[in-house]
């Protein structure tokens, strides 16, 4: 099976594009911060995830689990989603902002730019 989380993924891509479209600049992958959230602004003290839609279990309907194997996928995917409530919170602790931008998000471009630009100028 070909590699679907880690780095680069379609959906992150996507949302940098959005982003420098609208002006912003930001980092990457920031090592240094907990979670290495996969965009930052270190400036606003802003940070943003771009979740798939599977694999951190959103429960938009268009990601539903496959009826097969769900005792192999079901515990992955509530590890995945427990881990990012704690990345989230770590860097709360710290003083940043956390976005999360779900993969069926980038459907609707327009209200994503519109709720990124209200969380980036807040
Ligand atoms: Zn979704």
């Amino acid at each position: 099976m070909s590699r679907i989380r880690g780095k680069d993924t379609q959906p992150e891509l996507a949302v940098r594009r959005l982003l420098h479209a609208m002006g912003f600049r930001f980092r990457l992958h920031r090592r240094d911060l907990p979670g290495t959230p996969d965009i930052v602004l270190p400036g606003r003290r802003k940070a943003i995830f771009v979740h798939g839609c599977f694999w951190h279990g959103h429960g938009c309907g268009c990601a539903r689990l496959p009826k097969s194997r769900v005792e192999y996928w079901g515990p992955k995917i509530a590890a995945n989603r427990a881990r990012d409530g704690r990345k989230a919170a770590a860097l709360r602790r710290e003083g940043w902002s956390v976005a999360a931008v779900w993969e069926c998000q980038l459907r609707k471009p327009a209200a994503l730019e519109k709720r990124l630009a209200r969380f980036l100028d807040g």
